[in-house]
């Protein structure tokens, strides 16, 4: 079977939206009994009685992060806590954590839409998973873990850290799929050279590699798939909505299905809050159909995206969005002009000679704003320096014609900067003013 909800993935527009309007009056129904959503709607002066259509769903207001943050950690429950069965609460990569309830029907929901992505990129229960990402209150542990588990495959729950011991769970379990984090499968690829396997080496039964959580470069992911020898999927997910399964890329690798069973999509304009046209980059705007113990209501992910037009050839009728281009907030402002952290990997990764993790700085050096990309140059590069010279002469001039600021550009070897566990670090702001 092609498909592991083929009811619900395949269904046709029309029928995917009755199916969404219907789960929408109910859980504007739901929330509009909690204290947070009863205010929230009497301020923007709506009566969800007026929310008859999908496209009416744009007369709501939106929820922020900072909503979340007010109202932490049970203000916006929508059950009695008796029905709340855990907490997770986000990464933290941009302030405060917020915390995210669940019910025992949001867990069982969340892995039937995990066990769907994976079943979705050819995964079966004869593969064996290996998950790499630190488990606790990041959702990308347990998220997978039942995720998996729902669709029988073998788990192996290594969690964060230790490469070594992870390359050898790899060999001696047979692992053939593993989940990371971008810049932890760089690393786990250079870990396995060392221990002598994977391409070059002695061979792994490795063959697919879900990679989400941050933001990455098309190129990235070529890279990951080369060092790897494996296929690559983008997965993409935030605690507020469950975690992972919020988005997937399917065997086409052209675009991440939403699950517009479970949400409501929108993709607007962050600063008019208007719809973008297909193609167009905005903000992603979520409501969420199907959650029990928190619903919330067109969620600003300020994650940046747009919608891929027209249908996939897998079937699915579920829209597409486009690669992840990161979020409102990591847009650097330098010299006026705005430029984000995945257009600098992207000229990067074009580059044969360069590895894949990159830090840039800016900092203020006599009153003036400066940035400087420093990047790994792979060992077996050249070590002329006129050669070195040009080669970062032409990173510059890439780098320029891309941003329209001209940045210095700095090798270091590899490992030569710092790898962190967790999400990557990939802007370190030391200006004076910001
Ligand atoms: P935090 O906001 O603290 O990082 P989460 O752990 O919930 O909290 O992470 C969700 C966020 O991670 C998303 O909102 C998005 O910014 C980022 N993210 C998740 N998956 C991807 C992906 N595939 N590509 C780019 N960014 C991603
Ligand atoms: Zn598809």
């Amino acid at each position: 079977m092609k498909y592991l909800h083929p009811e619900l993935e395949t269904m046709a527009r029309p029928e995917l939206e009755e199916y969404q309007l219907d789960r929408l009056k109910n859980i504007l129904k739901k929330v509009s009994e909690t204290p947070f959503y009863s205010n929230k709607f009497k301020e923007a002066n709506i009566d969800i009685s007026q929310i008859n259509t999908i496209a009416d769903i744009r007369k709501l207001p939106f929820t922020t992060k900072e909503d979340l943050r007010n109202n932490y950690p049970y203000g916006m429950a929508a059950v009695p806590m008796e029905e709340v069965v855990r907490i997770h609460s986000s990464s933290g990569t941009t302030g405060n954590p917020t915390v995210v309830l669940h019910s025992q029907q949001d867990l069982d929901w969340w892995a039937e839409q995990v066990a769907r992505c994976l079943y979705m990129v050819g995964l079966r229960k004869t593969d064996v998973f290996q998950n790499s990402s630190g488990y606790g209150m990041f959702t990308g542990g347990l998220g997978f873990q039942y995720g998996a588990e729902k669709l029988g495959m073998v788990t192996v729950p290594a969690a964060a850290g230790n490469s070594k011991r992870q390359v050898k769970f790899i060999v001696d379990f047979g692992t053939t799929a593993i989940h990371a984090i971008p810049s932890y499968a760089t690393r786990l690829a250079e870990v396995m050279a060392e221990e002598g396997y994977g391409i070059g080496h002695k061979p792994t039964k490795l063959k697919t590699l879900v990679i989400g959580a941050e933001p990455h470069s098309e190129g990235q992911r070529k890279r990951i798939e080369e060092v790897l020898g494996v296929k690559a999927y983008n997965s993409y997910g935030l605690s507020e909505m469950c975690g992972p399964g919020v988005a997937f890329e399917c065997t086409e690798q052209n675009g991440l299905h939403i699950w517009e069973d479970s949400y409501i999509v929108e993709i607007v304009d962050p600063v008019t809050l208007e719809p973008v046209k297909d193609g167009e980059i905005g903000e992603l705007v979520l409501t969420t159909l199907k959650r029990d113990a928190m619903p919330i209501i067109r969620y600003r992910t300020r994650d940046l995206t747009s919608f891929m037009p027209g249908e996939c050839p897998c079937g699915r009728t579920h829209r597409r969005i486009a690669r992840l281009q990161g979020r409102s907030d990591d847009m650097i402002i330098l010299k006026g002009v705005n430029i984000f952290p995945i257009q600098i990997e992207k000229i990067l990764m074009q580059f044969k000679e360069l590895g894949t993790n990159y830090l840039i700085t800016l900092q203020t050096v006599n009153n003036n704003d400066e940035m400087i990309v420093e990047v790994e140059l792979n060992e077996l590069y050249s070590e002329d320096y006129n050669e070195i010279k040009s080669l970062a002469s032409e990173i510059r001039r890439q780098l320029k014609d891309e941003l329209l600021v001209t940045p210095t550009v700095k090798f270091v070897n590899k490992g030569g900067l710092p790898q962190s566990e967790g999400k990557a670090v990939r802007v370190k702001d030391l200006r004076s003013f910001k």
